[in-house]
């Protein structure tokens, strides 16, 4: 039987990449710790802002929400209802039972507000995977919620099984402007509220043991609209490599944010403009959002139209 290395009662888990052995307790203190040094060195935020942590009901959100309010900072939940059948009214109830615990408050917004349907009904209408406009839709809309509540900071539980694999994805496809702006702290600019990543030195096991150290009651899963997405296959992959060579992830993610400001100091950004309709930056006239709630209402109406009143487009 393992010991933990901090009290040396008996381990629950062992953490390869930092060769570590913890107990139960030893585990939050761990993770909280990590999580302080992760904000300290990128200066995520500090204690006096005011902070919105974007709930799912999965876990990451859930374990950052815990973990932001146990070391002392000001930070309230808001919920995206993407109105998917049952997983987001359990999703919710997740979200609703941790603010209760932390004592916080805890915002919903549905997106049937914004497009008068649902992220699946969306999909059939873009005929796209709800995952290409998915991540869009929800910055857009806690960016905004952020700024009208009177928010400085947007946190999201992002953890370096996401960073990393969204960082190979963009080395693979030499996406430069993603890998420019990629990192856990995207900072404020106009009509932007600063988006940090408090969990992204954080691994999805490391998350994952804190959550049941903490008994944080979660959805099981990933969203089940993800189902057979790219970026499940490059955490497989980057996974079989941290696997074979324990740390990998860590440093592949640690060497670009240190690379980085080599390789981009020309800093020959893109300029961003007002979205004429919203006022949203963006590289064109008119948002990637206000555009999709276009065709969405464009489709909505046709079918209405056609059918009068009925069964979903
Ligand atoms: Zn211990
Ligand atoms: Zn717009």
């Amino acid at each position: 039987m393992r010991k933990c290395k901090l009290c040396e009662k008996e381990a629950m888990v062992f953490f390869r990449s930092h060769r570590i052995a913890l107990c139960k307790d030893c585990i939050k203190t761990f993770v909280e710790r990590r999580v302080e040094r992760t904000i300290r060195s990128y200066k995520l935020m500090s204690k006096g802002e005011r902070i919105l942590v974007a709930v799912s009901g999965g876990k990451d959100s859930l374990v950052l929400w815990q973990i932001l309010t146990n070391l002392g900072y000001e930070a309230d939940g808001m919920f995206i209802d993407l109105g998917i059948p049952e997983f987001s009214e359990v999703s919710w109830e997740k979200c609703e039972k941790i603010a209760q615990k932390l004592s916080r408050k805890l915002f919903k917004v549905k997106l049937e507000d914004y497009f008068g349907t649902n992220l699946i009904n969306i999909a059939k209408i873009e005929r796209r995977e709800p995952c290409a406009f998915c991540g869009m839709v929800k910055r857009y809309i806690m960016n905004q919620r952020a700024i009208s509540e009177g928010y400085q900071v947007v946190a999201t539980g992002h953890h370096l099984d996401d960073e990393t694999s969204v960082l190979l994805g963009n080395v693979l496809n030499w996406q430069v402007d993603y890998l420019r702006r990629q990192g856990p702290n995207l900072e404020e600019s106009d009509g932007f509220v600063r988006k940090v990543k408090p969990l992204a030195l954080c691994s999805e096991d490391e998350i994952k043991s804190y959550a049941e150290a903490s008994e944080i009651d979660h959805v099981e899963g990933s969203c089940p609209l993800s189902k057979g997405a790219t970026s499940h296959f490059y955490k497989s992959i980057i996974n079989q490599i941290e696997e074979r060579m324990p740390g990998t992830k860590l440093r592949f993610y640690k060497e670009f944010l240190k690379a980085k400001k080599e390789i981009f100091m020309e800093n020959k950004s893109v300029k961003l403009m007002p979205c004429s309709r919203c006022g949203y930056p963006t590289t064109a006239g008119i948002c990637a959002f206000c555009r999709l709630i276009d065709r969405v209402k464009t489709r909505i109406q046709l079918f209405q139209e056609r059918t009068q009143f009925g069964e979903e487009p």
